[in-house]
């Protein structure tokens, strides 16, 4: 059965390569049989395994196995306990900087723990969830409590990715689905080693990609993941830095106009269409066209909090100088962190795919200038939900009464940031027959696929 899988993802391996080799510059060999599909002193090599932190700062951890695991001394690898209960359950907890596991009457304290089901079928589940590989229980570096880890192989890891990141779709859309494996595979490659001082790779939320376990895998992304194997994008020579998000609205945007970072010659503005003047590939998105609507009181009560923690956000860190000036008092004394009455809100620029380059918001402490996607952290929906605003692609209505603000909308397009990939277009595009290499192809253009080398 195994095999059988491999070689037909293999076959569909190579139809992939010899689309993708049609548009790929001709330095990069196609990935096709017999030839060497790595440029020479440029391989990518496949993670061993994935390190996914699954909770941080716990004070106690509970898990449980589905069969017989070892229990294993993380930095020895010695073997320390056998649990030959199926259901069994492992609690840990920290003492200093040692973890102390406890299963009935055994117990034991080490710096590291490692849970390694005896088969790799078996299960160990946490917090409701179940997930392959093994587990390590650190305590957490920089918190109290403990730090769990979810140590898995990278194509395992994008099984419990996938169905959350893009949702679950029918077989006409799985092209979309194989080109949403490749770009989070890519995403995480190239995130590899970001964490590294929390003692995981990748989060298993928003922070990174949400990745749920393997309890509600979806049979068809599984196999959009087997058709892609390994397969990763690189532009000029690196790896692609594979931004995806749920709706563009029409037009992806540059990278450098919506974060406080440097540009990428694949994360441009273009429309998300076949071609000029045609109707956007997420037209039908429920979040294509969205209202949110303040009356001037709530806005105010909310710039309450999001205008200093905007004020925080450009402080920690090294941001670059395109996002100053942040704030301008209104005089001696006037603090950023008390915002007071506000005065009056205006867009003072945009990005050229459309979205919020720069609003100023005057309130009685002063004038506060919010750049690129930070808008969505600052004017928060009135209800809370989404948590910020679904995108910094927005025109603003204000109605004054007296002077004072009474009412200010926000009639905006699209869901997330914009940048890479559009989940929505790329599902249109699968239902119009687009391949998974044209689309992405679409949405980083210049881009080539590569496979990554195993280890
Ligand atoms: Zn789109």
């Amino acid at each position: 059965m195994q095999r059988r899988i491999f070689a037909r993802g293999w076959f569909v391996f190579l139809i992939l390569a010899g689309l993708w080799s049609g548009c790929a510059p001709k330095r990069l060999a196609p990935l096709v049989a017999g030839e060497q599909p790595f440029v020479q002193g440029d391989e990518l090599r496949a993670p061993t395994l994935l390190n996914v932190g699954l909770a941080q700062g716990r004070q106690n951890l509970l898990v449980s196995v589905n069969g017989p695991c070892l229990v294993l001394d993380s930095q020895s690898r010695k073997k320390l306990f056998r649990l030959e209960q199926q259901g069994g359950q492992l609690q840990f907890s920290r003492q200093g900087d040692f973890v102390v596991w406890l299963h009935g009457s055994v117990r034991g304290k080490q710096a590291g723990i490692v849970l390694q089901p005896v088969d790799p079928d078996y299960r160990l589940t946490h917090d409701d969830k179940d997930y392959r590989g093994d587990f390590l229980i650190i305590p957490s570096p920089k918190t109290n409590g403990l730090t769990l880890v979810n140590q898995v192989d990278m194509e395992s890891y994008l099984k419990g990715v996938v169905p959350w990141e893009i949702g679950r779709h029918g077989q006409e859309e799985l092209a979309a689905l194989a080109a949403q494996a490749v770009a989070a595979r890519t995403y995480t490659v190239s995130h590899l080693g970001s964490r590294k001082s929390l003692g995981f790779d990748v989060y298993a939320s928003v922070m990174d990609q949400v990745y749920k376990g393997s309890r509600h895998e979806d049979p068809l992304c599984n196999q959009a993941i087997a058709e892609t194997h390994g397969l990763v994008l690189k532009s000029n020579g690196r790896l692609v830095d594979a931004y995806y998000s749920a709706c563009c609205g029409g037009s992806s945007s540059r990278v450098e106009k919506v974060w406080p970072r440097k540009g990428e010659s694949y994360l441009v503005d273009h429309p998300d269409s076949p071609g000029s003047g045609k109707t956007a590939f997420c037209s039908e998105s429920k979040y294509f066209h969205w209202v949110e609507t303040w009356s001037g009181d709530r806005l105010e009560e909310i710039l309450q909090e999001t205008l200093p923690a905007y004020i925080d956000y450009m402080i920690q860190g090294d941001r670059p100088a395109w996002a100053r000036p942040m704030f301008s008092p209104s005089g001696s004394g006037a603090d950023p962190n008390q915002p007071g009455r506000l005065h009056d809100l205006e867009i003072l620029a945009y990005t050229p795919s459309g979205r919020i380059a720069q609003l100023m918001i005057s309130t009685e402490a002063g004038t506060y200038h919010v750049r690129g996607d930070r808008v969505r952290w600052v004017l928060v929906p009135p209800s809370g939900q989404p948590s910020i605003l679904r995108s910094a692609r927005f025109e603003l209505e204000k109605v004054r009464r007296d002077g004072r603000l009474t009412k200010i909308s926000a009639r905006g397009g699209g869901y997330g940031h914009g940048i890479g990939l559009c989940q929505t277009g790329a599902l249109e595009m699968a239902r119009q027959g687009y391949s998974a290499s044209k689309i992405l192809l679409h949405y980083y253009p210049g881009s080539v696929l590569q496979r990554l080398e195993a280890q």
